[in-house]
């Protein structure tokens, strides 16, 4: 796609996030392959490698070696701007609470690798602090979700509620494939939201978006994000 458009569609982006009263942001592992992370369902995804028996991508990072990067942080600066409502995230690396985002501002779907989740009550502790009980008595377990397992209830009924009161939806680096997950943007686009989607492969609401970005996240959601401070006036042109 040439230039002119990258830059007239990342305009409007910013145009849209202006205007929004609820932006709930979704992530998928898109936005940790620009950290280093294997992808999961790619073709040479982490699950598409284990389907066929192969070990994880050599060039693969070590989960604690990794950082947020520039699409994290711009997720971030949309919470210090005020615009952001809402982020729900499929992804269990933790970057986006070690990026900065608010946890009462934040569901994680599938968990998060670095915390403990009680079995009786719900409540998560550090896998650092090397608790084996909750508070409560209840026995703690990995919080992260494997295949076949319920998802965790309060993350996703929040998740359901701020989709379906959203009134732009940004989907950020996720194929949308995987339900529950993939229902909230259709929760978003039922309750009248606008639909954008930044993500290399084709998605299965394409048809929907509003605006869609085929390019890389960091060559997007960053440029976006300043342009919206500039016309919310945190920022100078
Ligand atoms: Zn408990």
């Amino acid at each position: 796609m040439e230039r002119d458009d990258l830059d007239s569609r990342i305009e409007t982006l910013a145009k849209l996030m202006f205007k929004a009263r609820s932006l709930v942001v979704f992530t998928g592992a898109g936005i940790s392959t620009e950290s280093g992370l294997p992808d999961f369902r790619g073709p040479d995804g982490l699950w598409t490698r284990r389907d066929k028996g192969l070990p994880p991508p050599p060039k693969a990072k070590s989960w604690h070696l990794v950082d947020p990067n520039p699409g994290h942080y711009a997720i971030v600066e949309l919470q210090k701007a005020g615009k952001l409502k809402f982020l729900i995230s499929q992804n269990v690396d933790n970057l986006h609470l070690k990026s900065g985002i608010r946890p009462d501002l934040l569901a994680e779907l599938h968990g998060n690798m670095t915390r403990m989740r009680c079995t009786r009550c719900g409540e998560t502790y550090d896998r650092a602090s090397g608790l084996r009980a909750c508070q409560c008595g209840g026995p703690l377990e990995p919080s992260t979700v494997d295949f076949g397992q319920p998802l965790p209830e309060r993350d996703l009924s929040l998740a359901y509620e701020h989709s379906r009161k959203s009134d732009l939806f940004l989907v950020v680096g996720s194929s949308l494939v995987v339900t529950p997950a993939a229902d909230m943007p259709a929760e978003a686009l039922r309750a009248g939201a606008k639909l954008v989607i930044i993500n290399a492969g084709r998605t299965p609401f394409d048809r929907y978006a509003h605006l869609r970005f085929f390019e890389a996240i960091g060559a997007v959601l960053p440029r976006a994000v300043e342009r919206l401070k500039v016309l919310t006036g945190l920022a100078h042109s």
